[in-house]
């Protein structure tokens, strides 16, 4: 177990084939098609999905408008095939990290047309800039939106009150980034108590609360407490999510697609670090060309 978490940090030397292919069951796969494929499945089998456009850290403006003008694509889709889905999107794949105006011109794009979108909450850098683009949207009288809060974060408890009188729409997750622990907590007990404590906060405001997580100890938690919507991460607990559905709760299911499909993938395998070893034992064999 020791040694899989040491193979798990490791993962980012690992060869991108190597990823690509362990990461499959993660990502929908490259293209729109491949997208809107896999939501019809989950439609299907009742459950939502939220539609992410692989791409982060965009470097240049066109790639963050290419990136915007993707969602309109995805928008499309959604009404053509009559998708039950909305969209998830990255800050700093629409620019956030070269201008926050160029971001929100671009966010602003996706949601002018009218069906819901999420902002995604990436690592602390952007946390402030993030929560700031939410509330002037809000500001703004845009109601097709919500954003996402960070149990590790030792600030959230703070963030859920700064946002109550807005009564958000938020998802509740742990958080995946590397944090410092001067911000985070890091032991898995003192993320899960502020879990419910964000939790039980939001509820209190009468926020619209989506918990995402596959930990059970939380799934129970949120269950006890009656929330609206669960959501899980495509490729994940998939047993789970059926148990939920088959008992009458809604869930939700995270469908990234794109090219861009690393940074993402790597960030889903450390955190399977069941999954480490056999990694390693495949990149060994692809090296010694076995
Ligand atoms: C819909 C959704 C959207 C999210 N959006 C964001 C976001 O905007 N910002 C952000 O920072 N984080 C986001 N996350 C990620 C989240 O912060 C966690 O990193 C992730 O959900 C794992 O935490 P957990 O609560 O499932 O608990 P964990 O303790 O990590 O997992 C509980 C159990 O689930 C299973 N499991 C979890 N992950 C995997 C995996 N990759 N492969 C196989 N099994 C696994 C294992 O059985 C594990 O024991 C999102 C998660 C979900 C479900």
């Amino acid at each position: 177990m020791l040694l899989d978490k040491a193979i798990a940090r490791l993962l980012p030397v690992v060869p991108k084939p190597v990823v690509r292919v362990f990461a499959s069951r993660y990502i929908a796969g490259a293209a729109l098609a491949d997208a809107v494929r896999v939501v019809r499945e989950l439609n299907a089998a009742g459950m939502k999905a939220t539609i992410d456009v692989l791409g982060e850290e965009i470097t240049n403006e066109p790639a963050a408008r290419a990136i915007a003008h993707a969602y309109l694509d995805v928008f499309a889709a959604i009404e053509r095939e009559q998708l039950d889905a909305n969209v998830s999107i990255k800050p700093t794949a629409l620019g956030l990290k070269l201008s926050y105006h160029l971001c929100k011109e671009n966010v602003g794009a996706v949601l002018a047309q009218g069906r819901f979108v999420r902002i995604d909450m990436e690592d602390a850098t952007t946390t402030d800039d993030t929560l700031r683009l939410y509330r002037e949207l809000r500001a703004d009288g845009r109601e097709n939106v919500g954003v996402v809060l960070q149990a590790y974060l030792r600030r959230t408890l703070d963030d859920v009150r700064s946002l109550a009188g807005l009564k958000p729409n938020v998802r509740l997750c742990k958080g995946i980034y590397v944090e410092s622990p001067s911000i985070a907590y890091r032991d898995p007990e003192s993320v899960r108590t502020s879990f419910v404590q964000c939790l039980d906060a939001l509820l209190a405001a009468d926020a619209y609360v989506a918990a995402a997580t596959h930990d059970e100890k939380l799934i129970r938690a949120a269950l006890d407490r009656g929330v609206p919507e669960f959501q899980m991460l495509l490729g994940v607990r998939e047993d789970r999510g059926r148990e939920l559905v088959a008992a009458g709760h809604p869930l939700r299911v995270y469908v990234p697609y794109g090219e861009q499909w690393y940074g993402y993938s790597v960030r889903r395998l450390q955190e399977n670090p069941a999954m480490a070893g056999t990694i390693a034992k495949a990149t060994v064999s692809r090296m010694l060309r076995l």
